[in-house]
């Protein structure tokens, strides 16, 4: 059993980004199977709950999305709103 899977329901913070586990899934890639989370959060730029999909190791190493499809562009800082 791995130690850190999330739960269902779950939530954690990452980078001061909330994200919620919707669902979890196995996933098999060649030579091995990979757990992957579904999650949503709520994008930084625009405020809109969006879902996404971490692996185990990216989730680790804070590597999920942090913004939606829309917002999401290479090189673009993360803004946070100027008030609320
Ligand atoms: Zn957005």
């Amino acid at each position: 059993m791995s130690q850190s899977l999330l739960k269902i329901g779950n939530s954690f913070i990452n980078r001061g980004q909330e994200y919620e586990c919707l669902d979890r899934f196995e996933y098999e890639i060649p030579a091995k199977w990979v757990w992957v989370y579904k999650l949503r959060t709520i994008c930084p730029d625009c405020g809109r709950k969006f879902e996404c999909t971490a692996t185990k190791t990216q989730r680790k190493n804070g590597l999920m999305p942090r913004r939606c499809e829309r917002c999401a562009a290479p090189g673009r800082p993360v803004r946070t709103k100027p008030c609320g």
